[in-house]
């Protein structure tokens, strides 16, 4: 073959020209004819290349992943520290909102990039380096979307990047994840709804027939009876296990609620008088309202409980220091919301959010904090039933309950109830909701031990902390003792040892500001009852009195200082 000769010498590079002169006639046309040949098939082949070089172009230009050849720039250290677009794709630039990017460093391009994403210098120079490709995923901060990125290295410090917007897939793995969790919540919480709404009956059963029977056998006992304290002791536990079941039953919304409705804003103005009455001074509480805030339709007395049980919850996560902010705004959950909430329908809601400035907490209790029974407090000082009512409150009320918190960094409750509309016609009921509970320390003096039973249970529900005396002479003691303590007495008037009228007087010597409720019973004359109103007295009830009643006369009287 003569060409392949020629060729031969062509590709060794000493390029020699095929001595033509030696070539006979006919081996010159032969020649000529493979020389022609071997042309077409070289332009062939340099056609194909121009083809299938623009048929990656084009490939890379229209693909709908960002595209994006770099060269990377090192500084003195030969550290990767910027890099230069050679070459973008449309989808880039969509991608990126960037356009012009050829010759452009990445550092001029996007400001910032290096303090937000130092990483991905690292893994590009890395890929530069070694030519081994590399595939991740990033939370991209400058554009706020996730990125899927697949870097390989065609040429020593050269780069070539893929980039997918996953945030769309990421954002529904999120939601899916998230409820996935609620899901195994809610159906925990009704799990254990159930099983406490199961138990609740035959406990309560239980429970009244251990109370009533040692109430009979106390009745029937003198209070210097040998056996009269260990009675004493079965008759309260049965007592404080029925307090702790009605906890249980809040919870799983057995108990009937009536809605009317009110203006939240209306009711933490109130509570906040309350409770910066009865929390450590050096704990700020701060609100914040929409101005034209909605109605819900809400149960006043629940809706007070769960403001109760949150603020003493803050109040312990804080010991005597802090701030707690309770606030209420308009809002609406869409879809999004309600497709990872339970049970939540969209539309509009009045935003509770109670934050406080306490302890926080870590993930593991966080995922607790609503199972009735589950508390991180010392024995005695919690019960682990304040989160799970307030649960069942706002589900009660077909809303919705979020916490966040971390530790060391406070936490926030976040509670939706659902709005009345603004163009449904409600009246609203005008006359001021009268806050009935209480975090004061209350005296209840009375000779009857069920009255003094049953009035403490009642006091202590609504929150307050309650001593008890049986005589005047008692009374006088603890008040020595507790005075400061003390915001507030209910004492009987007819009572051995020491009555009530000279318990008043010594009372009133000792902080002559003491505030003293009066209840009594039906001998005591009108004589002894305005002696005792003269004497210093706030007021006085007939037993037996209404505890509603009575609640709020203590509201009105610790309210006025
Ligand atoms: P309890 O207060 O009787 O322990 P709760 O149901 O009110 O029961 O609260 C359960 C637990 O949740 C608490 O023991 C505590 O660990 C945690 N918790 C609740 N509220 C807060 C808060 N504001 N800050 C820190 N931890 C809290
Ligand atoms: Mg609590």
């Amino acid at each position: 073959m003569i060409w392949s000769r020629v060729a031969t010498d062509i590709h060794g590079k000493s390029l020699t020209s095929p001595d033509i002169s030696t070539l006979s006639a006919e081996e010159l046309q032969q020649f000529v004819h493979e020389f022609h040949i071997q042309n077409i098939a070289l332009e062939i082949r340099n056609q194909e290349l121009q083809e299938s070089q623009s048929c990656y172009r084009m490939l890379c230009q229209n693909m709908l992943e960002g595209f994006a050849y770099c060269k990377i720039l090192y500084d003195e250290d030969c550290r990767p520290c910027d890099w230069i677009y050679l070459d973008v794709n449309r989808a880039f630039e969509r991608l990126s909102g960037l356009n012009n990017l050829v010759g452009v460093k990445v550092t001029e391009a996007i400001p910032g990039i290096k303090e937000a994403h130092p990483e991905l210098f690292e893994i590009y120079g890395r890929v530069a380096l070694t030519g081994q490709s590399e595939k991740f995923e990033i939370d991209f901060k400058p554009l706020g979307i996730f990125l899927d990125i697949s870097v390989f290295s065609p040429a020593k410090d050269h780069f070539i990047a893929v980039f997918e917007n996953v945030t769309d897939r990421r954002r529904a793995q999120k939601e899916n994840e998230a409820l996935q969790a609620q899901l195994i919540q809610a159906q925990k919480m009704e799990a254990i709804g159930t099983l406490a709404g199961g138990i609740y009956h035959d406990f309560n059963n239980l429970l009244q027939v251990i109370v009533g029977y040692s109430e009979i056998l106390l009745q029937r006992k003198q209070l210097n009876e040998s056996d009269y304290a260990d009675l004493e002791q079965i008759y309260e536990a049965g007592k404080r296990g029925a307090e702790l079941i009605q906890g249980l039953m809040t919870f799983s919304r057995k108990d009937d609620i009536q809605t009317k409705p009110i203006n939240l804003e209306v009711q933490i103005r109130q509570f906040k008088n309350i409770l910066s009455r009865t929390i450590h001074k050096m704990i700020r509480i701060e609100l914040m309202f929409d101005p034209a805030l909605a109605l819900i339709k809400a149960d006043p007395g629940q809706m007070e409980q769960v403001l109760m049980n949150l603020a003493v919850n803050a109040r312990d996560a804080m010991s005597d220091k802090g701030k707690i902010t309770i606030g209420a705004k308009n809002t609406i959950l869409d879809e999004t919301y309600c497709n990872t909430h339970v049970g939540v329908k969209p539309g509009p809601y009045v935003l509770l959010t109670f934050s406080d400035t306490g302890t926080g907490m870590d993930k593991e209790t966080l995922s607790h904090i609503f199972e009735p029974f589950f508390t991180t407090k010392a024995e005695g000082k919690g019960t682990g039933l304040g989160l799970a009512t307030v649960y069942g409150i706002v589900k009660r009320h077909n809303g919705s309950i979020d916490c966040e918190s971390e530790p060391g960094h406070g936490t926030t409750f976040k509670i939706y109830l659902p709005a009345i509309p603004p163009d449904e016609k409600v009246s609203i009921d005008k006359t001021p909701v009268s806050p009935k509970s209480g975090m004061e320390t209350i005296l209840f003096v009375d000779d009857e031990e069920p009255v003094r039973i049953v009035s403490s249970r009642m006091l202590k529900s609504a929150g307050y902390g309650v001593l008890t005396a049986c005589n005047g002479k008692q009374a006088v003691d603890l008040f020595k003792r507790e005075g400061g303590n003390i915001s507030l007495v209910i004492l009987d008037l007819l009572m051995p040892v020491m009555d009530g009228q000279e318990c008043l007087e010594e009372i009133l010597r000792i902080d002559p500001k003491a505030k003293v409720i009066i209840a009594t019973g039906v001998t005591t004359n009108n004589k002894q009852i305005s002696l005792a109103i003269d004497t210093g007295a706030r007021v006085a009830v007939h037993k037996p009195y209404d505890m509603t009643e009575m609640l709020k006369m203590i509201r009105d009287i610790l309210g006025k200082t």
